[in-house]
């Protein structure tokens, strides 16, 4: 295992942060996976999840088996892990901006399409060679001028040139679920198998700004569209948004069995040698992260949920009440479609329009930007 620290622009005199990359493997010899946890970092789920897979990957490179490179962030955001405020951790947003820690990354897409028209021929191989290569120079022609930049374009150089990418988070309250562009879902969909998630969720673009895992795989499938009876373009990157439940689902055994999984995950895609048990069978289908159920609180009040994140519900099943307890008004919410409630609120207390939890549905229900701020 070889480890790197990557200083980071320094935001205030006498203040400096790192972040911290451990490769396995030989650079360039096969495929490559980029893995990184709590990029939100009040999400520690992946963090204990990084320790146990870094202690398997250790253990394979002694034996020999790897086969391509492991990359692992196990702690991708210094900034955030340090917002202590009046005693709550605030891992999400950087205060310095209120910039979500998970948004802003590189369009791709839009920043090479003309630039690549240019140079692109017909051999795919080398078409996916010269998007990398370009890439690479436009996160090098980036000059940051934050911190927060910097830190988004040292995980980017890091994972660019992926051809799989785990970013592990965590919700509120939740059972395991991810989000994954629908380009990558027959690479991903066994992953999701193995991680025991309960809703694969998938979009093309969530329509908003650009969060860590689009900002990866979004331009192959983009570019291939865009070139499509041109040039060939492969589908070179497979990336993921890993949800491991929430945020107090913080254990030894949880993170075992996730880093087991992940390990077997990248057996079966050829980056560690040595045996594999199949694909456990798929606990849920892949529904479109467009029929996903925000359910919001009708009115300020106290939170009694009527739901546990995994529950199977159906249209006009309760939800929760909120409760005023100076009117006396407690308002009965209920699901408008049928799904799978995968995520709640850790808070009891709402304000009118907080949402409560979310259900993923079958059908397209929303457009425009669907994700959380
Ligand atoms: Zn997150």
């Amino acid at each position: 295992m070889r480890i790197t620290h990557h200083p980071l622009l320094c935001p205030a005199l006498g203040t400096q942060r790192q972040l911290t990359s451990f490769t396995f493997g030989e650079t360039g010899a096969g495929p490559k996976a980029y893995i990184q946890a709590s990029l939100h970092a009040d999400e520690l789920p992946g963090m204990l999840v990084a320790h146990h897979l870094r202690g398997l990957l250790e253990a394979a490179e002694q034996r020999g088996e790897l086969l391509g490179e492991v990359v692992l962030v196990p702690m991708a955001n210094p900034i955030g892990l340090s917002q202590t405020v009046m005693h709550h951790q605030i891992g999400r947003f950087e205060l310095a901006t209120m910039e979500n820690f998970n948004r802003n990354y590189p369009d791709f897409f839009e920043v090479l399409k003309d630039e690549l028209a240019a140079v692109l021929g017909a051999d795919e191989a080398e078409n996916k060679r010269v998007i990398r290569a370009a890439m690479r120079r436009a996160l090098l022609a980036q000059a940051p001028k934050t911190e927060l930049q910097c830190q988004r374009q040292t995980l980017m150089l890091l994972a660019h040139d992926a051809d799989l990418v785990l970013d592990l988070h965590c919700d509120f309250e939740a059972v395991m679920h991810m989000y994954v562009e629908q380009a990558c879902l027959p690479r991903l969909t066994p992953l999701a198998q193995r991680l025991g998630a309960r809703a694969l969720l998938w979009a093309n673009g969530s329509g908003g700004s650009v969060s860590f895992d689009e900002a990866l795989s979004g331009p192959w499938w983009r570019l291939r569209d865009h070139f499509s009876g041109r040039w060939p373009v492969p589908l070179a990157c497979a990336s993921t948004t890993v949800e491991l439940r929430g945020q107090v689902d913080v254990s030894t055994a949880f993170a075992q069995q996730d880093a087991q999984a992940i390990y077997a995950y990248l057996q079966s895609e050829a980056l560690i040698s040595g045996a594999f048990a199949e694909a456990p069978l798929a606990l849920c289908e892949a529904t479109p992260l467009a029929g996903t159920e925000s359910v919001l609180a009708p009115h300020s009040g106290v939170i009694a949920f009527a739901c546990v994140p995994g529950d199977v519900v159906r249209a006009g099943q309760l939800l929760a009440e909120v409760v005023d307890p100076i009117s006396g008004q407690s308002s009965k919410v209920t699901a408008s479609i049928n799904g799978v409630l995968y995520a709640r609120q850790g808070l009891r207390w709402a304000t009118a329009g907080f949402e409560l939890c979310r259900i993923a549905g079958r059908e397209s229900i929303r457009s425009g930007n669907l994700l959380s701020p």
